[in-house]
């Protein structure tokens, strides 16, 4: 089957292996472009088993490098699609991809490229889709926002990200790591941190630590609100000078004229002006939400 013959291609993510096809394409790498290679087999295999992938599955990859993790997916995925910005990597992923019938690469900007087109063209046939990846760091919440707001039907998005910003992802109301970024991340989805990676697991090493995340898309959103843009105004506004309180906050953004209101609104909702934006769960933001749209401050 197409699955088997991915299999013996040979291995492309050891470092003899990655140093040889660099050399033999001439490759250097462009730090501009995020382009840190995975060389640790454990990594990868822990990366594509957190995903759930089977024959009936497809995955879509986001920056393959010369496909050390393309290759994994391939073999346990039904169909898997590679968007590969770097056009010196284009003819590089065709030469070790060749043959294999399951693996598409798609040379382009994956913050440019119309995903849903993409979908449709390539993963019709599957039963879900999930975003495989090791993402290049300089784009990773673009990326993310991306495939969230643009409502992909997607499963599971797993992805090698810089560790700060996995712990920002998956953290919980209360700390200094929980922002609006862990807010947008877990209304669309329930994170987990799958594990920290080394530096000595990629070529070059790149000067931050490292972390995979899953991201369970929810078949709903965590909390319900009738207009999102104003939830996601009331949650930047929140977090918008993170020394101030809620009140604070919040009052740039309904005017100063509405303090008293402010107050007596936030006092009914239960909810203690004097809180700090970052104590408070996705639940109360939304309940703050849909008062602020009841008493008509739009934000
Ligand atoms: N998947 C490979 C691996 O794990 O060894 C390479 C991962 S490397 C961290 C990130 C990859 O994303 C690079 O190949 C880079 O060229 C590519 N890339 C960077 N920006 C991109 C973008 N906007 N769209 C698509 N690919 C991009």
């Amino acid at each position: 089957s197409l699955n088997k013959s991915a299999v013996k291609t040979a291995e492309v993510a050891t470092p003899k292996r990655t140093k040889e096809i660099i050399a033999k394409y001439g490759f250097s790498f462009k730090k501009s472009l995020g382009q840190n290679f995975l060389i640790d087999q454990n990594i990868l295999n822990n990366i594509v088993s957190a995903a759930g992938l089977d024959e009936t599955k497809g995955a879509l990859e986001i920056g393959p490098g010369i496909g050390a993790l393309t290759q994994r997916l391939a073999a346990v995925a039904g169909t898997v699609t590679a968007v590969e910005i770097d056009n010196r990597l284009i003819p590089i992923l065709h030469d070790i991809f060749e043959g294999e019938g399951n693996v598409g690469i798609v040379h382009g900007d994956v913050l440019k490229l119309d995903l849903k087109q993409l979908f449709e063209e390539r993963f019709s046939g599957v039963t879900g889709v999930s975003v495989v990846a090791n993402l290049p760091y300089y784009v990773t919440t673009p990326i993310l926002m991306k495939l969230l707001e643009e409502r992909l039907p997607l499963e599971n998005i797993v992805v090698m990200i810089q560790k700060e910003v996995a712990q920002r992802m998956a953290a919980k109301p209360g700390g200094k790591e929980y922002g609006s970024l862990s807010v947008a991340v877990q209304y669309y989805c329930e994170p987990k941190l799958v594990c920290t990676v080394p530096h000595t697991v990629f070529i070059p090493q790149p000067n931050v630590d490292s972390a995979v995340i899953k991201l369970a898309l929810r078949d709903k959103p965590a909390v319900d609100v009738p207009d999102e843009a104003h939830f996601f105004r009331v949650v930047q506004a929140s977090f918008a000078q993170r020394r101030k309180t809620l009140y604070n906050n919040l009052t740039a953004l309904v005017g100063k004229e509405q303090r008293e209101a402010l107050t007596t609104l936030l006092q009914g909702l239960e909810i203690d002006p004097a809180r700090r934006g970052e104590t408070l769960s996705l639940e109360e933001f939304a309940k703050i939400s849909r008062a602020f749209l009841e008493v008509g401050w739009r934000g």
